[in-house]
């Protein structure tokens, strides 16, 4: 280990070091960073936790698209990096490996543009080996200059060696994991109807299907199916898709619903009764009613295609054209009733369909482009056809009526290409039967908030359907699937190794990607040849199987039993229809059981008016932006007093007003550090067990709030509500030690003598301020370990070298007092209001005065003045200060006397000041007066708080004069004169005197200083 040159040598006296005074976050925040670096610390506060219990975090991968992450990322780093840094300081040996989700489309699209291919044939052209090596570049890419952000926001993970989602290992596990779902029967090769992107010619998940929708002009036609044998009567239905009626095959009517037939001057049409009124707004035909039945009537009711013969593979269907019943898909909020049934292109017409044992008829190819089959159609891309098909029924005089809707519809949440329903052969997970157990998973869960879990994701998983994981592109987890092209013959490979020992050639390949994964042909048992299928896997696998793919499960058992499951994970609120959903199918799948104890969920980062940001919006703000301006600690702090589970929204005032607060900590640090290392304070010798005599009752007080303090945060931190825990130690910070105590002890500190009343004002804030220093390094870890390295690190047992070696501080249920505090409360009731009655008759803080009444009937206001009498006194600048029943006030509200006082109400009663002034008094006041100004000379010189000075006042009158000069012994102390002069006549005070001119109460004073030092150099 190396020594620390960074702070001085630790002397063997333990004695509490000196801060600079000023708060200067960059010089904070590099000194700490070079320090980091210099001397390992990271690993060397995750090696002196190595043997405590386990604790297994898992990191939500983001997804390397960009270079920049987005601030919300940064917020979701800085909570994951608390978290794990407070269960470092309570013991924890924590798993930090962060993960990157480095598969999927967007990245080769990124390469398409980049390299301007854009078809499927394009990239075949560009070359596959070329393609995925430009995916795999770009996603490292883009992983490293995101860990630069994180690392210097201050994330402490094992930057060194992330989980990568396309690394051979993690994909081995996937392979794994798929040929256990196979062993299970619960992977399977089927039909499915899916949304397409007819420009990335894939499926897309339903998940990714609601993420992105366009308003869109479609026809909206009402066509004549002409009854077979009864051609002059037809099945009236609307759509608003004419490029699939060449592919249906049925029509769908509710068998319980009444059905109408009705007549027109343009046929005899059969539809539901209750959709007449609006077919006959809609179409501007009159239809008389001629029968009524039930729908149950016209099942097997066959009909011919409204296109004739256009379509060849329609026309030579077997087994359809005819009516089928459905309860479920029929209704009665649009359309005619009848609906038009097309199994390859909607998921219910496909229920229906293999209810009925219908033909899929699928003449679309992966393009969006009608095929062979589909006639004059063919090779266009079905919307396209709109028009035509429109036409076409309109020469057939199919063709009821023609309009037009606006709807809004789904699109590629990548390319925007509208997208399309299709039947297609997809590989599968079987999990919809497991929709109980992972309900089951979610109770056994602890979800925070409550809510997430208990709602929201129970929910999403009442829509449980078997997973599609193939998708029909290339940067992707191949699908470990071999096929033989002799018998058919499916095989699933589950390693590498496996596959390299089945293969025909022996020749190794450099990557499990495609293009090379494919070179390797398997011998079936047949004795023919088994090719891989084309395949990748959804992206969405490749995460959910993180939380034992990024163990290199199955390969190192040893670590999935020594961490698996995850303690705990924390990712947006998006992620319950995404991560937090496919981790649980994964991991119920592949490992039987939920693979996370414990989930966060955060909200989103928005902008000040709450929309999302964007680049493309000019909203966009960037966390290194903020530390550019403010700084990293800064940062850390606004985005984690925010209610994690709520959304934030940026504000540049909010930034700035919470910076504020870290100035404010690190100048209550510096009092304290400065008064103690002046009178070189040990904390190891005193502590506030010791000096239990000694202590006060505000020392009391303090002790009590601290230990409360410690007590409430640590149980903040333990049920992961980061956000109360930092308003919890920030209101010990500012309002019990900033604005209260440490104004409480400032004279205590000021004596030079070393009495045991001073040593119990230092322990007491000692205890404190470090409880505080500990509780506040998870979350502004830089700030906290400067703090440490000045101040608290000389007097620290043992010298850790870093603030996050220290354990997290503990409490005692003993010291925690809840008289103290209430009646502490009560006593601040009384010095603020205290203070408002001496504002209202400008009467300075400053000025003693002689006595003070306080007429309450509150039993705890009167306690609270007897426990803190002589803190009351020196806070309230008086004399006397007695407290009275309410009853006996009156005389203080009378005319003749009222003049006398000045009055303020609290919340249990009425303060009255005695305005009048003795010369004692007066002397107080105009002393104390003096005294503020000559100290602010002091700082402005920038003397040594321990430093002597000689002193001349010249006071405007022999009557000010003379009440100075009653008060020398107390100013000359206050401002450590060696020689005090106060005079009405001018004096010799030149260089190296400093002079100022004051004005006190209307009237001209002249106060020189000068270090008494130089005064006898001078001699
Ligand atoms: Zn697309
Ligand atoms: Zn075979």
């Amino acid at each position: 280990m190396r020594s620390n040159k960074h702070a001085e040598e630790p002397s063997l006296s333990n004695q509490v070091g000196e801060l600079p005074k000023q708060y200067n976050p960059k010089i904070v925040e590099d000194e700490v960073k070079a320090l980091w670096d210099r001397e390992q610390t990271y690993e060397i506060v995750k090696r002196a936790r190595s043997n405590g219990p386990k604790f297994y975090f898992l990191d939500g991968p983001p997804f390397p698209s960009s270079d920049t992450p987005h601030i919300g990322t940064c917020w979701n780093k800085v909570v994951k990096d608390t978290v794990i840094r407070y269960k470092r300081a309570r013991g924890f040996n924590v798993r930090d490996q962060p993960g990157y989700d480095c598969h999927g489309l967007p990245i080769e699209l990124a390469i398409e543009q980049e390299f301007g291919v854009k078809t499927k044939k394009d990239i075949q052209d560009f070359g596959l080996e070329r393609f995925i090596s430009e995916c795999k570049r770009f996603a490292e890419g883009n992983s490293k200059s995101m860990t630069q952000t994180f690392q210097d926001l201050g994330v402490w993970m094992d930057w060194d060696r992330p989980y990568m989602t396309h690394d051979d290992d993690y994909i081995e596990s996937d392979w794994w994991s798929l040929k256990r779902a196979w062993s299970k029967g619960l992977f399977e090769h089927g039909q499915r109807v899916v949304h397409w992107c007819p420009r990335c010619e894939t499926v897309l998940s339903d998940y990714e299907v609601v993420l992105e929708y366009k308003m869109l002009r479609d026809p909206s036609i009402y066509v004549k199916f002409p009854i077979k044998g009864s051609e002059s009567e037809s099945v009236l239905i609307w759509t608003t898709t004419p490029w699939t009626l060449p592919s249906n095959v049925a029509i769908m009517v509710n068998p319980e619903f009444q059905y109408a037939k009705v007549r027109s001057d343009k046929g005899t049409f059969i539809l539901a009764e209750a959709r007449m009124k609006e077919v006959e707004k809609e179409t501007g035909t009159h239809l008389e009613l001629l029968e009524k039945f039930p729908g149950t009537k016209l099942e097997g009711l066959k009909y011919q295609s409204p296109l004739g013969t256009l379509v060849p593979a329609q026309a030579s269907l077997k087994g359809a054209r005819y009516v089928v019943l459905s309860k479920e898909h029929v209704t009665l909020e649009e359309g005619t009733g009848c609906v038009h049934t097309a199994p390859g292109h909607g998921e219910e017409d496909y229920d229906v369909g293999m209810r009925y044992a219908l033909p899929v008829l699928m003449l679309v190819d992966d393009r969006g482009k009608f095929i062979e089959a589909a006639g004059k159609y063919a090779n266009k891309s079905v919307r396209d056809t709109n028009t035509e098909i429109i036409e076409d029924l309109r020469s057939l005089g199919t063709l009821l009526h023609a309009g037009e809707i606006e709807h809004r519809s789904p699109v590629c949440w990548r390319c925007r290409t509208p997208l399309i329903i299709r039947a297609t052969d997809q590989w599968l997970v079987r999990v919809a039967h497991l929709k109980d157990e992972l309900i089951k998973e979610v109770d056994s869960t602890l979800w925070i908030p409550g809510w997430a879990g208990a709602n929201q994701f129970k929910n999403w998983l009442q829509n449980l359907k078997d997973w599609v994981v193939s998708r029909q592109r290339f940067w992707g987890t191949p699908l470990p699937v071999w096929v033989c092209s002799s018998c058919g013959r499916h095989e699933v490979i589950g390693s590498k190794e496996e596959l390299l020992r089945n293969a025909i050639s022996t020749e190794d390949i450099p990557s499990l990607h495609i293009p090379w994964v494919d070179k390797i042909k398997l011998r079936c048992k047949c004795g023919g040849e088994m090719a891989r299928i084309s395949d990748v896997m959804v992206g969405w696998y490749d995460s959910g199987a993180a939380s034992y793919a990024c163990l290199g499960h199955p390969k190192y058992p040893e670590l999935t039993s020594k961490w698996w499951p995850a303690d705990f994970i924390v990712e947006g609120r998006d992620q319950i229809s995404g991560w937090f959903f496919s981790l649980l199918k994964a991991g119920l799948v592949a490992m039987d059981r939920s693979p996370y104890k414990t989930v966060l969920m955060h909200g989103f980062v928005l902008d000040d008016a709450g929309r999302e940001m964007h680049k493309s919006a000019g909203n966009f703000v960037t966390a290194q932006e903020v530390v550019q301006k403010f700084g990293r600690d800064i940062f850390r702090h606004y985005v984690l007093q925010s209610t994690l589970w709520e959304d934030l929204r940026f504000s540049w005032d909010a930034v700035k007003q919470y910076s504020g607060d870290l100035s404010t900590f690190w100048n209550t640090f510096v009092f304290a550090s400065t008064y103690m290392s002046l009178d070189k304070f040990e904390p190891a010798k005193w502590t506030p067990t010791k000096l239990a005599r000694s202590l006060r009752p505000e020392d009391r007080w303090l002790l009590a709030r601290a230990h409360r303090t410690i007590k409430e945060v640590t149980l903040a931190m333990d049920e992961y509500k980061v956000h109360e825990a930092v308003r919890k130690l920030k209101a010990f910070l500012l309002e019990d030690l900033s604005h209260t105590y440490v104004r409480f002890i400032r004279r205590r500190t000021w004596t030079e003598k070393q009495t045991r009343d001073k040593l119990a004002a230092y322990a007491t804030l000692y205890f404190a301020l470090r409880s505080a220093l500990i509780m506040l390094s998870p979350l502004l870890p830089f700030l906290t370990e400067s703090l440490y390295q000045h101040m608290f690190r000389n007097a620290e047992q043992g010298h850790p070298q870093t603030v996050h070696l220290l354990d997290w501080p503990s409490y005692d249920d003993r010291w925690i007092d809840d008289s103290l505090e209430g009646q502490m409360d009560a006593a601040r009731a009384v010095l603020s209001a205290l203070a408002v009655a001496r504002m209202e008759k400008n009467l300075k803080q400053r000025q003693p005065v002689r006595q003070i009444v306080v007429a309450t009937s509150s039993e705890l206001t009167r306690k609270a003045l007897k426990t803190y009498s002589s803190l009351m006194l020196e806070q309230a600048n008086t004399r006397f200060l007695r407290s009275i029943t309410k009853t006996n006030a009156a005389r203080y509200e009378t005319a003749s006397k009222a003049q006398r006082f000045a009055k303020a109400e609290f919340a249990d009663g009425t303060v009255y000041i005695d305005l009048k002034l003795t010369q004692k008094e007066l002397a107080d006041g105009l002393a104390r007066d003096a005294v503020r100004r000559l100290q602010q000379m002091r700082k402005e010189m920038d003397l040594k708080v321990d430093s002597y000075v000689h002193t001349y006042v010249l006071a405007p009158s022999r009557k000010s004069a003379s009440l100075l000069n009653s008060k020398r012994g107390y100013i000359a102390h206050e401002i450590r004169a060696k020689k005090l002069i106060i005079t009405t006549e001018e004096m010799d005070v030149s260089a190296p005197y400093y002079t100022k001119i004051w004005q006190i109460d209307e009237e001209n004073y002249q106060f020189s200083l000068c270090e008494s030092s130089l005064v006898k150099t001078k001699a």
